[in-house]
């Protein structure tokens, strides 16, 4: 059965995420009276949490540590970085009055946290013996959005921003730490089964104080990508001003050198966005709040029989728990054996138990797989490996079929004119490029509706671009130019 909302792909994908962000009870948006804040409903929440369970794990085991900074900074800390501060400045709410007393320092709300951690680091970090550091937290964060706000992909208050910070004794070693960081968020999209595209963003579009920013993008059904993770190399920009200084193995002092790298409920967003079909959400089984739903079908008139079913589906329902899924035995007895299918499959759980008088009397189950709507009918006892296999298979199919979609909508064209075409029909357009920023900037930054992601980073991927000319002034190519519109 289909659900009510209106088509994803195309120019109603708004209206879809807004409609299977409520009928699937994940978030609710737009009604709580202070615009750009959304509420998580529990199970949404569950969804989130186990998101984050995924990428705190991955930070966990590389050596990465969990800390809480506080949400005010003072005015005099935040200000001490000109090129930050000139970045942020016109997106931070200011608290300038406590009680009925107006504040001598004002505080910001934080839109991110180089300045407060650097701060701490200074009073904290004295000598190369003590690096590196890796620090991480997973809060709420800020930001005064003056474009149109959208539920968990524009928002004013960011509530799952997982911000990881560390601090290194040689520019040498905060470059390897780019490149684990980066590959601790292809692993992290990999499990999520959200593809993406790894650029080095132009220096206009860095973060503010960095030397550079890498950023993933990936491309939701409107045709617009979003930026769903970005790494920092932010060199001694905030070391140098916050004096973390730092005595080097051979005895000289010289300033720290720090990265930072960040990901919000966009990535859930996209999980929504690209995990999902005409009946409702796909979960991924890695994250979803209830991986297997055992749905009993009553027998009407038989009561003893009806007994026998429904202690066959208690039984089935343990033996799964007990092998540690996280299932639901749906024994609601207001609902139809029907009604129970349309709400779990509008809410993504990705395999369902259906028993019935026919599978108690053969010992038998019968499976139902959510993403290829496929159905199993097995031995009980085989019940567990079935189970098992399916659940990886799904999580493998969603990858790839979002993989597909998405590499099917990066195309390279020689030409700028085309390029352009290509990525207002709502695709990713790749052009030869000699790799001139302002040359770019000057011929892309103004066009309506497209926008520059950057260039190919040869560490992580081979670009080839030989005999190529560059699409915008005609010389030699030694890169690719990465278009499309964004959020
Ligand atoms: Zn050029």
């Amino acid at each position: 059965m289909v659900s009510k909302c209106p088509k994803k792909e195309g120019e109603s994908f708004s209206e879809w995420f807004e409609c299977i962000l409520r009928e699937a009870e994940i978030y609710d948006y737009g009604r709580y009276p202070v615009k750009g804040v959304g509420v998580w409903l529990p199970y949404g929440f569950q969804i989130r949490k186990h998101v984050i369970e995924t990428i705190r794990k991955l930070l966990d085991e590389t050596g990465h540590e969990e800390i809480l900074l506080p949400l005010l900074i003072p005015e005099t800390i935040f200000r001490k970085e000109s090129e930050h501060v000139r970045g942020f400045e016109g997106e931070v709410y200011w608290v300038t009055k406590a009680g009925f007393n107006e504040l001598d320092v004002r505080l910001v709300l934080r839109p991110t946290s180089e300045t407060v951690l650097s701060y701490m680091e200074s009073l904290w970090i004295k000598s190369y013996r003590q690096l590196p550091k890796k620090y991480y937290q997973i809060v709420n964060i800020f930001r005064y959005e003056t474009k149109m706000t959208k539920p968990m992909i524009r928002l004013r208050e960011v509530s799952t921003f997982k911000e990881a910070h560390t601090l290194h004794e040689s520019f040498e070693d905060a470059e390897r730490l780019v490149m684990e960081a980066v590959n601790i968020y292809r692993e992290f999209f990999d499990l999520l089964g959200i593809p993406y595209l790894i650029s080095k963003r132009p220096q206009w579009d860095k973060f503010a104080g960095a030397l550079y920013t890498i950023a993933f993008d990936t491309l939701l059904p409107d045709g617009k990508a979003l930026q769903i993770g970005t790494v920092h190399n932010l060199g001694q920009t905030f070391t140098s001003v916050y004096d973390v200084k730092i005595q080097k193995r051979d005895e000289t002092i010289d300033y720290g050198w720090q990265t930072s790298y960040g990901i919000s409920e966009r990535v859930i967003a996209s999980v929504i966005a690209f995990h999902s079909d005409e009946r409702g959400l796909i979960l991924p089984p890695l994250i979803a709040p209830i991986q297997v739903v055992v749905v009993p079908i009553p027998v009407v008139d038989n009561a003893e029989k009806r007994k026998e079913v429904m202690e066959y589906a208690q039984d089935v329902y343990s033996e799964l728990k007990s092998a540690g899924y996280r299932v639901k035995l749906d024994d609601r007895e207001e609902l139809r054996p029907v009604d129970k299918y349309f709400e779990w499959e509008l809410k993504g759980v990705p395999l369902r138990v259906e028993i019935g008088k026919r599978e108690t009397e053969q010992r038998k189950v019968t499976l139902f797989r959510r993403d290829t709507l496929q159905r199993y009918v097995i031995e009980r006892p085989r019940l567990i490996e079935a189970v098992s296999t399916i659940l990886k298979e799904i999580g493998e199919y969603l990858r790839q079929r979002a993989w597909k979609w998405f590499s099917e909508r990066i195309k390279t064209f020689d030409s700028l004119d085309e390029a352009i075409d290509y990525v207002r029909q709502g695709g990713i357009a790749q052009i030869p490029w000699c790799g001139d920023e302002r040359e770019a900037y000057e011929a892309i930054e103004k066009l309506e509706a497209v926008s520059v992601l950057g260039a190919p980073i040869p560490a992580i991927e081979r670009v080839d671009v030989t005999d190529k000319k560059c699409a915008l002034c005609g010389g030699k190519a030694y890169t690719y130019l990465r278009l499309a519109k964004r959020y």
